[in-house]
């Protein structure tokens, strides 16, 4: 008999989020967690933009009560170019234009009008992203309505938005950009987030929906981060009696006439009505189901699901504080970027599996001014010589190299620590260390990750996914773990 309807695995945010939401619907929940700890990528902390986490799902989890608050608006960026420009980006568009009109006033204007133009599409993104996804295998009345609610959603626009949506969303987001603003630095610190852990330059179609997505998705950010959030979530599932365990590494999820009926934690099996995997698609089925079990066509699709990480973590303590040649150090995350041609040439090589010469950064600076964490871009999983020791050393140099252009170099490096999307495989199981356990393109976005795994489910029965590999896809956001939740 099982103790448990439900076992999660995985207790990243949206393992957590899942497991809390099935207990406070009266389910007797399991959370596993290989790690010592909980959090998954998100336990990366500080590096993490917390915008795009739903105030809906936190809502609903009753976060506030377990001591998250959000703070009214989005995670302030600062725009870096190589010319010594700094401008800031925050939730407060008057005042964001204001900034902007130093460089450009065509562009302060344009933007105020971009901004107004995503407050008309977000309706529909927030619709898309924030909904379990019709089943297209399956058309009965019940996908056939929601089918009609989003398209209803889109004819809502009015047809000029629409038709500009329509003809926009494929578009690559340097082409987008281009015609909105002249100032190149602007252009690509806007543009960054789109590229980040995306095997995508400016130039490659597609990117600029990972741009409309994140402005139009970007809410408020979470006082104290990543950890604040994830201390939020474990507090959470404690009070509506999730069983979480630390420690315990599923080893395999065991199958009986065709259907999912437990896992394997040190060789002992636990057993439940239905398994919810957090950790991604290729992980869950290829690595923890019995090959025989898993459908020659279900491989396949598996197989190319691609899940190339092209992001790595450098970390790096100084003597003394860093200086901005820019001037004062301000709160939020800074971004490099400088222009799409540069952007570009980061991108060109990890096409051809080498690290960028002049990396695309994105940093957050510590209180004391000595350390900062660094989500480098492009550093491609599968690296041509692969990720030893030389590699790390020259990814570092390229990083110091380009910091050099921002910061005041008397300081001295004290401490630096390169993480590899090889590092992040192996720490954390996520084929391919791709931050969002499988790209953010189109494709895999509208289904994610692919048709017949839609709406949560996967081929085996009683198996089901919630992680980032699943609708709507990766980030802080809550979102997969509590829309997996509501399908059951
Ligand atoms: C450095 C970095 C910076 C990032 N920055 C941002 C950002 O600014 N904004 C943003 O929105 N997103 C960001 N992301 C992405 C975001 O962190 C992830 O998309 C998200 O946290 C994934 O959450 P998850 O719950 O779906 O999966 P995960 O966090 O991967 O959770 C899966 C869990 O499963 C566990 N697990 C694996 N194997 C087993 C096993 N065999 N048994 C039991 N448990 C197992 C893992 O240890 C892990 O805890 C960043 C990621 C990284 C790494």
């Amino acid at each position: 008999m099982s103790t448990f309807d439900i076992i999660v695995i995985g207790g990243g945010h949206n393992g957590l989020t899942a497991a809390t939401m099935l207990a406070k619907r009266g389910k007797r929940v399991l959370l596993l967690e290989k790690q010592g700890q909980l959090g998954g990528l998100a336990a990366a902390g500080i590096l993490h933009d917390t915008s795009l986490v739903r105030a809906s799902i936190v809502k609903a989890l009753g976060l506030e009560k377990h001591g998250l608050e959000l703070l009214g608006s989005r995670v302030p960026a600062v725009l870096l170019g190589k010319e010594g420009q700094e401008l800031l980006i925050t939730g407060n568009h008057k005042e964001t234009a204001e900034r902007i009109a130093v460089f450009s006033e065509n562009d302060a204007a344009a933007y105020l009008k971009l901004r107004a133009f995503l407050d008309k599409v977000t309706p529909l993104l927030s619709g898309l992203m924030n909904e379990v996804p019709p089943n297209v295998n399956n058309l009965g009345m019940k996908e056939v309505w929601s089918l009609g609610k989003k398209a209803l959603s889109l004819k809502m626009l009015g047809n000029a938005t629409m038709l500009e949506f329509l003809r926009i969303a494929p578009m690559c987001v340097a082409d987008y950009l281009n015609e909105w603003f002249e100032t190149d630095f602007l252009k690509a610190g806007l543009a960054a987030p789109a590229l980040y852990g995306s095997f995508t330059g400016p130039w490659s179609a597609g990117s600029n929906l990972n741009f409309l997505l994140y402005e139009c998705l970007a809410g408020e950010e979470v006082q104290g981060g990543a950890l604040a959030l994830i201390a939020a979530l474990e507090k959470a599932a404690g009070s509506y009696g999730v069983e979480v365990r630390t420690n315990s590494e599923v080893s395999e999820i065991v199958i009986e006439n065709g259907a999912a009926i437990g896992v394997r934690v040190d060789g002992k099996l636990l057993i439940a009505n239905t398994i919810m995997s957090s950790c991604s698609p290729k992980q869950t089925m290829l690595e923890w189901i019995t090959p025989a079990e898993v459908s020659f066509d279900t491989e396949m699709q598996l197989n190319v699901l691609r899940s190339r990480g092209t992001t790595a973590i450098v970390n790096m303590t100084f003597d003394q504080p860093v200086r901005f040649k820019t001037g004062e150090k301000q709160a939020g995350v800074y971004r490099t970027g400088n222009s799409f041609d540069e952007m570009e040439k980061a991108f060109d090589n990890s096409k051809y599996r080498e690290y960028s010469v002049h990396p695309l950064l994105e940093f957050r600076v510590s209180d004391d001014n000595k350390t900062l964490n660094i989500m480098t871009h492009y550093a491609p999983f599968d690296l041509e010589t692969g990720w030893n020791e030389k590699a790390k050393a020259g990814l570092l140099e390229n990083v110091s190299r380009e910091l050099s252009l921002y910061t005041d170099q008397q300081a001295r490096v004290l401490h630096s620590e390169v993480i590899s999307p090889k590092d992040m495989e192996e720490r954390f199981g996520i084929p391919g260390g791709h931050i969002y356990h499988a790209e953010h393109a189109i494709d895999q976005l509208i289904t994610r990750p692919f048709p017949s795994f839609m709406q949560y489910k996967t081929s085996i029965p009683g198996l089901y996914q919630c992680g980032s590999g699943a609708h709507p896809g990766g980030g802080l956001t809550c979102a997969p773990g509590y829309l997996a939740a509501s399908t059951l």
